[in-house]
């Protein structure tokens, strides 16, 4: 299947994707993005760790235009971030977006849930939608449960749907805010699994997570929030096991 995303041309791996350069974020006197400097090259797995409140969320938001930003720019694949419009639109469908929530449509089914974004906005036949998201919801390992509603499904179930509807929008860089976070500890895995499996098939991606074992396995890179700046930026073996800061020590210290 051709979509017209598949037309564009695709620039070489390890060309800056997403680049953040010097992005400033108040929630009224809460500076809660301190001058972010982060470049995502084609192909890389970032993985971002942090306490709590020190700004993972929001600087996903921002990266999705979820939330709009103080100053600075955000730009995918070398276009600015527009502020709203169609422009916004096709640059957001780029970025695909996984949650903490599934945040699945719960009226529609599991195949409408990842057919609607594709026939929507990017106007493909139903037909063509149908079978690609069928294919994702193989490759997703939930294939069978097509027809049945997302409340019919388990968490872990539900939240590799939600990594298929993604998929679906042929983005150019996935997001995944603490996916496995709301889940039983049993339905961890087989969501890491498959973020594992799009790390290594070449995806760009950026993953809030506290889950060494995935970071260690797919992560090319940690980068270390707090209090809404990066303090650290490293390999995955490097920070885990020789972090420089103390705000990195003492995190660590209290997950580990
Ligand atoms: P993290 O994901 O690292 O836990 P967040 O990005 O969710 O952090 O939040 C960073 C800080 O911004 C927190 O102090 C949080 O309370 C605050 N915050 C988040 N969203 C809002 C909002 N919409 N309005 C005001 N403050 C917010
Ligand atoms: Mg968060």
């Amino acid at each position: 299947m051709t979509t017209p995303v598949d037309e564009e041309p695709r620039a070489a791996i390890g060309e800056p994707l997403v680049v953040l350069d010097g992005v400033n974020k108040w929630f009224g006197d809460l500076h809660v993005l301190q001058d972010i400097n982060l470049t995502v090259t084609r192909g890389e797995v970032v993985v971002v760790i942090g306490p709590s409140g020190s700004g993972k969320s929001t600087l996903c938001r921002a990266i999705n235009r979820l939330e709009t930003i103080g100053n600075g720019t955000i730009s995918i694949d070398g276009e600015p971030l527009p502020e709203e419009g169609k422009a916004l639109a096709r640059l957001r469908a780029d970025v695909g977006m996984v949650f903490q929530a599934f945040n699945l449509f719960a009226h529609k089914t599991i195949l409408e849930n990842v057919t609607l974004g594709p026939i929507k906005v990017r106007k493909q036949k139903k037909a063509d939608a149908e079978k690609r998201a069928r294919e994702l919801l193989e490759r997703v390992g939930v294939a069978h449960q097509a027809d049945k509603y997302p409340a019919q499904l388990s968490g872990g179930q539900q939240q590799r749907v939600a990594i298929a509807r993604a998929l679906a929008m042929e983005p150019k860089v996935m997001l995944f805010d603490e996916p496995t976070s709301a889940l039983d500890p049993e339905m961890i895995k087989e969501v890491l699994d498959v973020m594992v499996d799009l790390a290594k098939g070449g995806m760009t991606m950026i993953v809030v997570t506290h889950e060494m074992g995935f970071a260690r396995t797919a992560g090319d890179r940690v980068v270390f929030m707090s209090d809404g700046q990066i303090v650290e930026e490293n390999t995955p073996e490097e920070f885990f096991t020789n972090p420089q800061s103390d705000r990195a020590k003492d995190f660590l210290g209290k997950i580990l």
